[in-house]
Formats: structure tokens, sequence, C-alpha cells
């Protein structure tokens, strides 16, 4: 059976010219960056190209980038670290309600620690609601976390507003960039963000390798503690593979992110006019979206049938549902856009990806098409 994939949201496949460049990393490469030796040197100075290059991809400075392990951890890391690091009286912490759990669960945590935290409502859409926004913003918000580009939907959010909105109270902003990477262009000054978050594993990168950008001066408490590592903000010996391969990675995304998005967003079309009029799907999410993400709707069918239906039929998908200790909670994103139940119940996520093909769409739009059938007419049966 040739396998379909359109799961690029939750990881993409390691492109060959990243796996090239670990190679001789993982072979030969075991230095510790923090050694005297010539060892120590070769790794310091692939560490260094590495950040270099996600450097280029922000348009930052490299000295303002700091490894993590993880998209996650840089999460962690930004909106513990600012809130923690925040003069009295800012302690306040504002998030979009469709924030990513990285995010959303780290805000949780800081309430739970006493800190006031606030979810910021977003549309029908799916874009944040700037009014309300602005009536939570006051003079004792430390931060404000909205994402670019939402992992389940693709809904990108106004940045620029949420930034201009919090300046003009003086609060920080944290970007979760990890689903915009690759997809749009990040520009940290001009975004004017004080930290964004990105993902090696979301760009055909290594998984076990993020980055978060801090802006040259910005006060943030760091939470592990140990080695004077990444200048201090992140301790623990990097794993310079795995960077090796997000810089790779990231310096490919810079070169061609603008042609796949646009090849792409083709096919994303395509899928999205075949299951309209072959499967009758809705669309969720409005207004601008990421290239290669379409989250759709299929009334009267249940989607955690129809993905195990699909991947009996060789086709990767995903539901935005999070599965937690077994229990399948529906997706707080497409409940924070006040779908109704039913409909979150029967809406799946395709994420499309660089190495995705027109005839694979096709394809996958025919096995769907079958399947939603199915389901239907074994639901009038029941
Ligand atoms: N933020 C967003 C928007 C994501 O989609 C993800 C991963 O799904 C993350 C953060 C977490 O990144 P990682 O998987 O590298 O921990």
């Amino acid at each position: 059976m040739q396998r379909i994939y359109l799961d690029h949201n939750a990881t993409t496949p390691l492109d060959p010219r990243v796996l090239e460049a670990m190679l001789p990393v993982l072979r030969d490469g075991f230095g510790n960056a923090s050694s005297i030796h010539w060892y120590g040197q070769q790794a310091r100075a692939a560490l260094d190209r590495a950040r270099g290059e996600v450097a280029a991809l922000l348009a930052c400075s490299p000295s303002e980038v700091v490894f993590t392990g993880s998209g996650t951890e840089a999460d962690n890391l930004a909106l513990q670290g600012l809130a923690r690091a925040a003069r009295e009286p800012r302690r306040r912490v504002l998030y979009a309600a469709v924030e990513h759990h990285a995010v959303l669960n780290t805000a949780r945590s800081l309430a739970e620690d006493g800190w006031p935290v606030e979810a910021v409502r977003v549309d029908a859409d799916g874009r944040l609601d700037l009014e309300d926004l602005a009536a939570r913003l006051d003079d004792r918000t430390a931060v404000v976390a909205v994402m670019m580009a939402n992992n389940e939907t693709g809904v990108v959010q106004p940045l620029a507003d949420v930034v201009r909105l919090a300046r003009a109270r003086g609060a920080a902003v944290h970007c979760d960039a990890v689903q915009a990477a690759g997809k749009l262009p990040l520009d940290v000054s001009a975004l004017d963000v004080d930290t964004l978050a990105i993902s090696a594993h979301k760009v055909y990168g290594p998984k076990g390798a993020g980055a978060l950008f801090v802006r040259r001066n910005t006060r943030l408490r760091p939470f592990l503690r140990g080695g004077a590592q990444e200048r201090n903000r992140r301790a623990g010996t990097e794993n310079v593979a795995g960077i090796v391969g997000f810089g790779r990675a990231a310096g490919i995304a810079r070169e061609e992110g603008a042609a796949d998005s646009a090849r792409i967003a083709v096919l994303r079309d395509r899928l999205e006019a075949l299951l309209a009029e072959g499967a009758g799907a809705r669309p969720n999410g409005g207004g601008a979206r990421v290239a290669n993400t379409a989250n759709l709707s299929f009334e009267g069918v249940e989607a955690e049938s129809l993905l195990m239906a699909l991947d009996l039929a060789g086709v990767a998908v995903s539901t935005g549902a999070a599965c937690a200790a077994g229990a399948v909670e529906p997706s707080h994103v497409l409940r924070a856009m006040g779908l109704r139940p039913e409909r979150v119940q029967g809406s799946l996520r395709f994420s499309l990806g660089r190495g995705t093909t027109a005839e694979e769409v096709e394809r996958a739009a025919a096995a769907v098409v079958e399947a939603v059938a199915r389901q239907r007419a074994a639901a009038l049966r029941r």
C-alpha cells in the first residue's frame, strides 16, 4: 500500500539534506560544546553555525537565539520566564483561548502558583478578539501570549495589533511560531515581539530541538538550573546533532519556505474543493491561514472513526482532539470558536507538506469521500 501522510502539523519527515548534515556529527562529533579541547571546539563551531542559520530565519542576532529541547520547552521558558521576571505589580498573564497546550498548561501552572491568568476570546473564524484583549490588558499585565498560526486550523493571528495593544500597556509579548516557521516570514524586528518559539521537527528537522528568540535585554527567569549554557538561559549540555539538523532545516526553510507554501496552497485548496463537493465538508477557521492546513467538518460523521478508516486505507490525518489518559477531549480550539459539539466531533485536520503531491491529494480525497459515504450510510441503518 502506498501510504499518504497528511499530518505535517503533528510532525514532518526529516529532510534528506538535514540527515546528511547530522550524520557526521552523530558519527564523530561527540564533543561537549563547553569543553576547551579540540573536540569541544568542533562542537562549539557546529553550534555557532546552526545558531547563525536559525538567527537568519528569524532575522535576529545569533546571541538572541536560545536552543531548547522542544517547542514546548521554548513556550514554557518564555511564559514562565517572562512572568516570573516581571517587576511588581506586573503579574497578569493573558493568552489566546486557542493556544497550544504548551502555552495553555504553562499558563494554568502559573495560575496554580497564584498568578492571575486569563484566556482571551477568539471569534468564529478563530481569530483573537482584539476588543476582548484591549479590555483585559492593564498596567498590571506582565505577558500576553498569542500564537502566530494555529496548529489545528492554520488560522493566522493579528499579531501586529496584539503587539501594538500590549506595548501601549507596557506588557511583554510571547509568540508561539511553531506552526508558522517555514510557512510565513518570521522577521522578529518587524514583529516586535519579546520572545518567539519555534521547533525543529515541524520544519523537516529532528525531534528534540527547539529554539526561543529572546530579544536583547529582555528580563527572563530560566527554569532549568545547572551549567551556564545558552548564556545562562538554558542549562544542560547541548544536543549538538539535533541543533545542527535544526540549523540546516532552518536554512532550507528560509530559502524554500515561500515557494513551498505557494505550491502547497494550491494543493490544499484543491483538497478542500474536492471534499466540499464529494463529502459536503465545511472548513473550520476563516481569514488568513497558513497554506498547508485544512480543518474540515463532516456532518453526521464521527471524526475518530473516520480517522481510523482512513488509516486503514493508508491515509494519515488527525483530529484536533487531545487524547489524555485514554479519554478523548474534544478540541479546545474548535470549541473556543463556538462550534457546536456535533460539528467539533466531526472535524478532521489535514496538513500537507513539502513532499505532498497532486496525485496524493486526488487519492486521499477519493478515500475520504468513500469513507464518509460509508459512515453516513452505516449511521442511517442504526
Ligand atoms: N506550539 C504549537 C503551535 C505546536 O503545534 C506544537 C506542536 O504540536 C508545539 C508548540 C510544541 O512543540 P514540540 O512538539 O516541539 O514540543
